[in-house]
């Protein structure tokens, strides 16, 4: 089954709304160009209103970075799904490895906030990943099936979400996992999913890597069989290099078909 790639910019804690504005300009026009590719920004929730509204009807979703599983209440400086399409935010990022080592969010808030996403009518990308230390303990597979596990068990017949495998010594450090290391876990993590939900469901979830995704690999990596797509930090936050990324995107689906 062909599945739709993506592309996802994760602005992290970067950009003024102004700089927001003139991203989002310049992206637009770029992004409609590559037509079989599903193009996310996901941005500081000070910019998102106004992405949102820039991007609002085009081929770009606008993504927030993080929510409480909450809807309301007494949860200071917190903001809740159903905040996040009043703004214009169609996906958003959870589980993302800084949220969970920094913030220390746990599996369970993650598969809550999953949940609650969904619920919103708000696309998950759903963070998994493996540290330094995990992965040269021999530890790897199994801190990633845990986390795969987890957000599987809360989804109902029907709910799909976006995974992205991000290991976290790839992620901001330059150092990329290789392509066959990143089908790997991915192709693993799909097997998984093969056997707790079925072959519809594992044919067609998005699997993204992410961990120093730049226009100079990303083709290798757009090439591997299980690969969705990228959730891209550092190379995403100027126009021109998150541009490239896209293409490298819309260049792997014309090679598959051929
Ligand atoms: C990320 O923020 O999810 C990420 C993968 O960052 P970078 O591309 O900078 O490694």
């Amino acid at each position: 089954m062909a599945r739709r790639p993506m592309m996802a910019a994760n602005w992290k804690m970067n950009k003024t709304v102004r700089e927001a504005e003139e991203y989002t300009a310049a992206l637009l026009p770029r992004a409609a160009d590559a037509e079989e590719v599903d193009v996310a920004v996901c941005v500081p929730f000070t910019c998102l209103h106004e992405v949102g509204r820039m991007a609002e009807n085009s081929a770009v979703t606008a993504g927030a970075q993080n929510f409480y599983y909450e809807d309301s209440g007494a949860f200071t400086g917190e903001v809740s799904a159903p905040m996040l399409p009043d703004v214009g935010a169609g996906t958003v990022i959870v589980g993302h490895s800084e949220r969970r080592e920094v913030i220390v969010e746990t599996d369970e808030m993650v598969s809550r906030k999953t949940k609650r996403a969904l619920e919103a009518d708000i696309l998950p990308i759903v963070c998994v990943g493996e540290t330094k230390g995990e992965r040269d303990a021999g530890g790897m597979w199994e801190k990633v099936s845990g986390q795969v596990r987890q957000v599987v068990e809360v989804l109902d017949d029907g709910e799909s979400v976006v995974f992205a495998y991000e290991p976290i010594w790839a992620i901001g450090t330059g150092d990329t996992a290789t392509p066959e290391d990143a089908q790997d876990a991915i192709g693993r993590i799909r097997d998984l999913l093969r056997e707790t939900k079925g072959d519809d469901f594992a044919d067609s979830v998005r699997i993204l890597y992410g961990g120093s995704v730049k226009p100079e690999n990303a083709a290798e990596i757009m090439a591997q069989k299980d690969i969705d797509g990228a959730l891209v930090g550092g190379a995403s936050l100027e126009v021109e290099s998150f541009v490239e990324l896209i293409g490298a995107a819309q260049n792997a689906t014309t090679q598959t078909e051929q």
